[in-house]
């Protein structure tokens, strides 16, 4: 036997009957995105790697040892996208989207690439989606879109056990204060810090606020807060989106460490972690970047946005509350006789032209090995046909939930059962 090539570390395959949960779940969220109408937008799976660079920062997990990166025959450094902000933002500049309208509200959905270390709930190819608006500089627009991710974990009734963790990092001025003040503080203490924390001092202080080093969250316990370090217009803006997320009923809990992986944010930061998940308890992150699209070589336009984790998401919704799919069979035809065998692809074919979803068996299989074939498929109907209905034209249709059987004509068999799943 030739030898089987195995699926790639850290990757998953969707398997038909799982995938019937993404679909409930890619159902809800396109209503929900629908209902706060944001446009989909999708964005290649590749993107220079320079977009990541800039766009995602140097100094972030992603970019500096999370990256799939490649060059091309024409020798041009490639990567498969590791999120997708950067790549909704150079799309946004690239296709000029602020002259439809000065915001764009704007979701996705798809594979993302990091080369992390597998385990549950952390993969190398995994899905987010997500939601950017970019244009508005206001608090309200913070809470759309926390309403938005909260609209959605209603619709798949886990809301009161996830948390949303929420945080203000300011503007440039207030952040520049509280990295003197941070690193006041930890000036010290410094020979303490892990090695990373120890380099982040002077290039990125703030990150040492998120470090899982137990020596560094011991430290950073007692360290100055970002909130009481932002100036005027960025405490009123994250004033204004917590009395928002009141006034919606959304509940919130602030996280003073609360300071997100990427180089990128501005102002409002948030998260949303489920205690149903062990370590990789994070089901969404977002916050508003509002640099990122100046330094990107677009106009200075400020943004906000998240990104879910799919296969997180629906470790949770299946510990919680799994959603309801169903088998999507309406008919198997069940066919009895070598002539019939060739006669009833010409029937169910037109069923199915018709908007039925049926199904038969292609292996020439007994009666009983179909019925079984039909059961496992959970058909809701089961049609017999053997050579005595053929002559009469009309199937044996039986309503698997009820067992009730009666004679249908071949031309009633679609409007039957159409009439029966509608009531
Ligand atoms: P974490 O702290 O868990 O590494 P992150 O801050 O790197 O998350 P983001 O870049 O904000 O995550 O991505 C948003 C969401 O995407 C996360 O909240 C999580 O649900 C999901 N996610 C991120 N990385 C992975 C991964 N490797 N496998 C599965 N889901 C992931
Ligand atoms: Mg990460």
């Amino acid at each position: 036997m030739a030898q089987k090539v195995q699926r790639v570390k850290g990757v998953n395959d969707i398997l038909p009957l799982e995938a019937k949960q993404w679909q409930a779940l890619e159902h809800i969220v396109k209503q929900v995105m629908d209902r706060y109408a944001f446009g989909e937008i999708r964005p290649p799976i590749f993107e220079k790697t320079e977009l990541f660079a800039r766009g995602v920062g140097e100094d972030t997990d992603i970019v500096s040892k999370e990256m799939y990166s490649f060059s091309d025959m024409s020798k041009s450094s490639l990567t498969l996208r590791p999120e997708l902000t950067a790549g909704v933002v150079r799309s946004y500049i690239q296709n000029n989207l602020q002259q439809i309208s000065p915001v764009q509200k704007l979701w996705y959905e798809g594979p993302m690439f990091r080369q992390e270390r597998p385990q549950k709930g952390r993969y190398r190819q995994f899905w987010q989606f997500g939601a950017e608006a970019i244009g508005s500089p206001n608090p309200e627009q913070d809470a759309e879109m926390i309403a938005l991710f909260y609209a959605i974990l209603k619709e798949l009734g886990i809301e009161k056990s996830v948390t949303l963790k929420i945080n203000s990092i300011g503007d440039g001025e207030s952040r520049a204060l509280y990295r003197s003040a941070l690193q006041e503080f930890l000036r010290p203490h410094l020979s303490l810090l892990s090695e990373t924390s120890q380099k982040r001092f002077e290039s990125n202080p703030l990150r040492i606020l998120d470090s899982k080093a137990p020596n560094d969250k011991d430290l950073v316990k007692d360290a100055p807060k970002i909130r009481e370090c932002l100036n005027d217009a960025s405490a009123t803006h994250y004033a204004e989106v917590l009395k928002m997320l009141e006034a919606m009923d959304i509940p919130y809990v602030q996280d003073d460490l609360l300071v997100r992986g990427l180089d990128y944010y501005t102002h409002t930061i948030f998260e949303f972690t489920s205690n149903a998940l062990g370590a990789q308890d994070a089901i969404c992150g977002g916050g508003r970047y509002n640099d990122l699209i100046k330094e990107l070589g677009g106009q200075d336009v400020p943004a906000i946005g998240w990104a879910s984790g799919i296969e997180r998401l629906l470790l949770v919704v299946d510990e919680l509350q799994p959603l309801k799919t169903d088998s999507g069979l309406d008919l198997f035809l069940i066919v009895q006789g070598e002539d019939i065998r060739v006669k009833a692809p010409k029937l169910i074919h037109e069923w199915r032209s018709a908007g039925l979803n049926c199904d038969l068996d292609t292996l020439r299989r007994s009666m009983k090995a179909q019925m079984r074939e039909a059961n496992r498929q959970e058909a809701r109907y089961v049609a017999i046909l053997g050579e005595e209905e053929f002559d009469q034209g009309v199937v044996q249709l039986k309503n698997f939930e009820t067992g009730e059987q009666e004679a249908v004509s071949f031309n009633d068999v679609v409007s039957t059962i159409k009439k029966a799943l509608s009531s």
